[in-house]
């Protein structure tokens, strides 16, 4: 089978020789097509950091392997890491954190076995990028939660889970504030858990989920979450094991998958042959076990775990006592350990299974569509103006445009409430929102919309409109606080 194979900037290259060295003793059935992307490809002119016959040969052979890319800083491009996990929906990001013997960490030094499998969403959230200034004192972000695309990354974390014999599966959220956006999110996670009965799921608040997870890691197993809540706590997991240096990555899609180091290019020690390739190492075991290839991976692991706890290490982790080796050295250690066993936590013995790729019958964008089709009605819409006037001035003007079916029931500030009641201690800008609505019995049309937002632009600034729908019984939308 083929990969492609992108060595990366800074340390990127020393890593990924490093690996494929690891690789090619193991006597893999890969094959490796180099292709350009990083930092010298931008610099060529590549606006996305990859030249188009790169971008081919990753559609044509599905599985990019790639050492860390640097984003040229003050030109206005784009992550060329963010433009390949966009441009290939690798929508599931999932990295795996393990206590590894050899590497201290307080939790090791107490005897608490880490092994979490952290699950983002890697496409949605406020990661579109989709911002606005309303007034020039307000920015906005938007947040995309969808159920096709939760459904996408909570089906392939219940998947792996099942796959890896897990124990329990958490969903983390903070649907008790977002209640439309994690509440989706949430109740797709409860949807889908019904299908996997022999799964332990739950869920848990992600502001406690920290708070458990740097106080008892060993007691979860796979957690799954948003895109930018996932970002933040695996990270934080990345901590517990002993930093990024550790951490593998897969960024898995139904077509193309990337697996990449969690670190960065490390430009300090670019050039010297002292990087860690662990990392990359475990991305590209993590890629091996994609493939179906487990019994080499379990094989190249345990050699791993070995060499680590036989005190082997490079200079930026271990038993300082015991002089570090170089990049090359280290990969050398792990070969010659091949066929060894670790002490602690070995790998178990995995059968390898078939990949079957499916890339190559992809001709249109895929929908992701819901089943269920409810009623929909519009009963409103929420205007947002800039004003500096107080809410009740607001409010005289405001509601001389109300219509026979058009009400304006509440302004609010930032969220909060300010009519027709509020609190005088609540700090205004000079954003508001008015909201108009109908009673629910009555449906509106578009354009019952848009005159009131025609006799309103009359009188206020409009930055923003947003409709007020609900989908059967159900109001799409959430309430002011206070209201
Ligand atoms: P970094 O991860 O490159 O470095 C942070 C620190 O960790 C440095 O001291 C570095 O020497 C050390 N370090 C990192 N990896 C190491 C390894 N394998 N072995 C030993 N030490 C290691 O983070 P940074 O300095 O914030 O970023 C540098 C560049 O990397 C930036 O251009 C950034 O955009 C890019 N970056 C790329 C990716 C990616 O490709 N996925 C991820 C993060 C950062």
């Amino acid at each position: 089978m083929k990969i492609a194979v992108a060595k990366g900037d800074g340390i990127g290259p020393e890593i990924m020789e490093a690996v494929i060295g690891i690789f090619n003793a193991a006597k893999l059935p890969l094959e490796y097509q180099y292709v350009d992307m990083g930092k010298w490809v931008f610099d060529k002119g590549f606006s996305n950091g990859m030249t188009p016959e790169a971008k081919e040969a990753i559609e044509k052979l599905g599985i990019l392997f790639k050492g860390p890319m640097e984003t040229p800083k003050g030109k206005g491009v784009k992550s060329v890491n963010v433009t390949a996990r966009k441009t290939w929906n690798t929508y599931a990001n999932d990295r795996k954190f393990q206590t590894l013997s050899g590497v201290d960490t307080v939790f090791s030094k107490a005897g608490i076995n880490i092994d979490l499998t952290i699950v983002r969403e890697n496409i949605e959230d406020t990661y579109g990028g989709i911002e606005h200034m309303l007034t020039e004192d307000v920015a906005i972000a938007r947040r995309f939660i969808t159920r096709g695309g939760s459904e996408q990354v909570i089906r392939y974390a219940f998947e792996m889970a099942q796959k890896k014999g897990a124990k329990r599966i958490t969903c983390g959220h903070k649907a008790n504030i977002m209640k439309l956006t994690d509440g989706l999110f949430l109740e797709v996670f409860n949807e889908v858990a019904k299908e996997y009965p022999n799964l332990k799921s739950d869920d848990v608040i992600v502001d406690d989920l920290c708070m458990k997870l740097v106080s008892r890691p060993d007691l979860f197993d796979v957690i799954v979450l948003t895109n930018l809540q996932g970002d933040i706590v695996s990270d934080l997991c990345a901590g517990l094991v002993g930093g990024l240096g550790f951490a593998p990555s897969s960024n898995i899609g139904d077509h193309i998958s990337i697996f990449e180091a969690v670190h960065g290019t490390a430009p300090d020690i670019a050039g010297k042959n002292i990087a860690n390739p662990t990392s990359l190492l475990l991305s590209g075991l993590n890629m091996l076990r994609h493939l179906g290839m487990m019994e080499k991976a379990v094989m190249i692991e345990n050699a791993l775990l070995y060499t680590l706890e036989s005190g082997v290490h490079t200079g930026d982790f271990g038993d300082k006592s015991i002089p570090s080796v170089d990049t090359t050295q280290f990969a050398k250690a792990i070969i010659d350990n091949f066929g060894k066993q670790p002490k602690h936590n070995p790998k178990p013995a995995l059968k390898d299974f078939e990949f079957i790729p499916t890339n190559s019958n992809i001709f249109e964008n895929p929908m992701l569509l819901s089943k269920h089709h409810l009623a929909h009605k519009i009963v409103g819409a929420d205007f947002f103006i800039e004003s500096s006037l107080q809410p009740k001035e607001i409010a005289k003007i405001a509601c001389k445009q109300e219509t026979a079916t058009l009400k304006l029931v509440t302004i609010s500030n930032r969220g909060t409430q300010v009519w027709p009641t509020g609190s005088v201690y609540t700090n205004l800008v000079n954003q508001f929102r008015l909201r108009y609505e109908t009673d629910a019995s009555t449906s509106l049309s578009q354009s019952a919309i848009i005159e009131l937002y025609s006799a309103l632009s009359k009188d206020f600034q409009i930055s923003s409109l947003e409709m007020l729908n609900m989908w059967g019984d159900k109001k799409a939308y959430s309430l002011a606080q206070g209201q």
